[in-house]
């Protein structure tokens, strides 16, 4: 069994093309088809196993649909000429993406990471650097850093700079996108 995934040709490679689309090299490195077929192989040159492999770290994660749109708006060899179901996956199972090749190359998923608790929820990021507030936080501090973002880009002490404007605006969103997260986190930690 290869050390590393798509590290060296295989020896026992059946001489045929690579299967991306029009790649005129020999298709001497083998990927598995998928997790229920580990005995079926696709046969790529070296840079397209490789982006074979990679294309499933990539996509790991993404909602099936999100993977499909994007196959298909890519270019390169990801066009829509060469869409999942061609790669032998016609339904994507998420534990496939989430380590799909961990079981032949016989080491964890180096992107296969514990989340981090320290880590602020991603869609609260923008808002937190926003205010300038680290992670964790809570509802005391952010409302006297809003208090004194507020004054800041008052408009009545900027002189109607429409600058500072927009900018309190933006504070305001983030004021409330983090007001509401962080009463909902209190609420359900009670
Ligand atoms: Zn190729």
């Amino acid at each position: 069994m290869a050390r590393s995934r798509g590290s060296r040709p295989d020896p026992a490679a059946p001489t045929r093309p690579c299967e991306a689309p029009n790649c005129p090299l020999i298709g001497e490195y083998r990927a598995p088809k998928d997790r229920s077929r580990l005995r079926e192989y696709r046969w790529f040159c070296l840079q397209h196993v490789r982006e074979y492999n990679l294309s499933w770290d990539f996509y790991k994660g993404m909602a099936p649909e999100a993977i499909e749109a994007s196959l298909r708006s890519d270019t390169g060899w990801q066009r829509p000429t060469w869409p999942l179901g061609r790669l032998g996956h016609s339904r994507l199972d998420p534990e496939l993406l989430r380590d799909p090749f961990g079981v032949l190359s016989g080491r964890a998923q180096p992107t296969r990471r514990a989340p981090d608790p320290a880590a602020p929820p991603p869609e609260l990021r923008a808002a937190l650097d926003l205010l300038e507030l680290s992670w964790p936080t809570d509802s005391l501090a952010l409302k006297s850093r809003y208090k004194e973002l507020a004054k800041r880009y008052h408009p009545d002490v900027n002189g109607g700079d429409r600058s500072a404007e927009d900018r309190l605006k933006d504070i305001n969103r983030a004021y409330s996108l983090l007001r509401h997260k962080l009463a909902g986190v209190q609420a359900s930690a009670r």
